[in-house]
């Protein structure tokens, strides 16, 4: 009852046109990029203002409807998929005002905005957004705000995290709160930014942020390492960050990795035990003195090395890495992307570990990611409709979270906890916060959304 009340009242008061409840028109609401996780909601509203925000949180508050943001989809853990058929999916991409002030250093976007058209907006005037998720093509401001994405560049820049300065949410029951403030330096008393961002829009939705901006800069260069050991490329990284460089990117990619580029894509990558990418980026007159540092550090660890500022070069350089997970996505039906983090010191220890346990249970699981940052994306792959090698890659997945753990690292880096990892979270939280933690953290949720109705059974929620 409390739901067709909800939609009848939803629909009057912010427009019929804005609310989609046939379920040709659901469906596409029902999954995200993980495809692990289904449920069409009862309802989309296609959310054009903040207005429209405050009216649906205010109805679905009274009539208990559960509510889940969605930016794009492109969640790999099943975060904005719902968990019951009578929710409310707020689709927030028409949302999706872009405006750059580069006096102040800042660009304010709406939630719907798509990273890459921040990034791009930006570059009209000398600046661009270093934040800079693979999916950065389609995914939102919110949906990266509400997971704390991260990227390529976050060797150098970061998460999410560290680049906002302001934040407007609405809370449920149609509360706004304006957190922040477009400045570089503000007295902040208690960081409740901090409390929304990577909440998985389980506390609120967001509706625009503010967001710090950072010079192009003069000049990149990449270097490419190729090692015949993957111990000598865990070598070269962690040398390359002790002697201070710290490239705008710095990846890594296993033999496996390379092996399912070639055989997919068709590329003639030179097979290696592993590789290493660094992107080198400064002034002009010092950025090719220190790629060449770089690119020494990189011999002395028994690497063969190639560097180019060629932009097409540049790209030759780096068709593994950047087809990585297209190629495995294509070769198998399922795949179960890891998202794991260890401190750098623990890098080659985690190596060896996902060797021994890609010999125990004989599945591929090609291993990249940003190691620069100490974030690893083992990708197990796997035939679903195979019973033995399903039971097998979820064991697997659930060892390379513990294995972090054990490690001092963390179960994710930047695509967040969703549905796919609550159990491990758990483990997590028990193994290293503190008795305390849960408690807290339940409390704020009561505080802010005392009926529990911001996207349920998300987090541990
Ligand atoms: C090919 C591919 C590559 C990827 N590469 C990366 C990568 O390099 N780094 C990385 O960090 N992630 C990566 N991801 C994961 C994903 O793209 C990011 O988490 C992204 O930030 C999600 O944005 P979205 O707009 O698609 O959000 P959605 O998937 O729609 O939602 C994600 C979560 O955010 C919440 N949410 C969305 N909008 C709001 C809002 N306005 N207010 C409150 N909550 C909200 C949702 O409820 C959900 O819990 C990748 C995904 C794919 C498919």
């Amino acid at each position: 009852m409390g739901f067709s009340r909800a939609i009848s009242e939803i629909s009057k008061r912010v427009g019929r046109e804005k609310v989609l409840v046939e379920p040709e028109d659901t469906y596409a609401y029902s999954l995200d990029a993980s495809t692990e996780f289904k449920q069409a909601p009862g309802a989309v509203v296609r959310i054009s203002s903040e207005e429209d925000v405050r009216i649906v949180l205010e109805i679905a508050d009274r009539e208990r409807v559960p509510i889940v943001p969605r930016g794009s989809g492109t969640s790999l853990t099943g975060a904005p998929v719902p968990t019951s058929p009578e929710s409310i999916v707020l689709d927030m991409t028409p949302m999706n005002r872009v405006e750059v002030n580069v006096d102040d250093g800042y660009v304010m976007a709406e939630a719907g905005a798509t990273v890459l058209e921040v990034d791009k907006a930006c570059r009209e005037y000398g600046f661009f957004f270093p934040p800079d998720p693979a999916s950065s093509r389609i995914a939102t401001i919110g949906g990266a705000l509400a997971e704390n994405a991260g990227g390529l560049r976050g060797a150098k820049f970061g998460v999410m995290k560290n680049w906002v300065l302001a934040m407007e949410v609405y809370l449920a029951g149609g509360r706004k709160l304006r957190i922040g403030e477009p400045v570089y330096k503000w007295r902040w008393g208690p960081d409740l930014l901090s409390l929304f961002i990577g909440s998985e829009g389980t506390l609120g939705v967001i509706t625009k942020a503010w967001l710090k901006i950072y010079p192009l800069p003069e000049k990149v260069v990449r270097v490419m390492g190729t090692f015949d050991r993957l111990e000598d490329a865990g070598r070269a990284i962690s040398q390359i960050r002790r002697r201070g460089y710290v490239p705008m990117m710095l990846e890594l990619l296993d033999r496996e990795t390379i092996e399912i580029v070639n055989e997919v894509l068709g590329y003639d990558v030179e097979l290696a035990e592993a590789m290493v990418v660094a992107d080198v980026d400064g002034p002009r007159e010092a950025v090719w003195r220190m790629a060449r540092e770089v690119e020494q550090v990189m011999k002395e660890s028994g690497g063969r090395t190639r560097a180019s500022d060629d932009p097409e070069e540049m790209q030759q350089l780096y068709l593994a890495r950047q087809g990585a997970y297209a190629a495995v996505t294509r070769a198998y039906p399922g795949v179960l992307l890891e998202d794991i983090t260890v401190p750098l010191s623990k890098l080659m220890t985690a190596l060896r570990e996902l060797e021994k346990l890609r010999k125990e249970y004989g599945l591929r699981m090609p291993v990249f990611g940003h190691a620069g940052d100490g974030n690893l994306h083992p990708t197990i792959c796997f035939d679903p409709r195979n019973e033995e090698q399903l039971r097998k890659a979820r064991e697997m997945f659930v060892k390379i979270g513990r294995l972090a753990i054990e490690l001092g690292g963390a179960i994710s880096g930047e695509h967040g906890i969703g549905l796919a990892k609550k159990e491990l979270f758990l483990e997590e939280i028990k193994a290293v916060r503190g008795e305390g933690y849960l408690e807290v953290v339940r409390r704020i949720k009561e505080l802010l959304d005392p009926n529990g109705i911001m996207n349920p059974g998300k987090l541990w929620f």
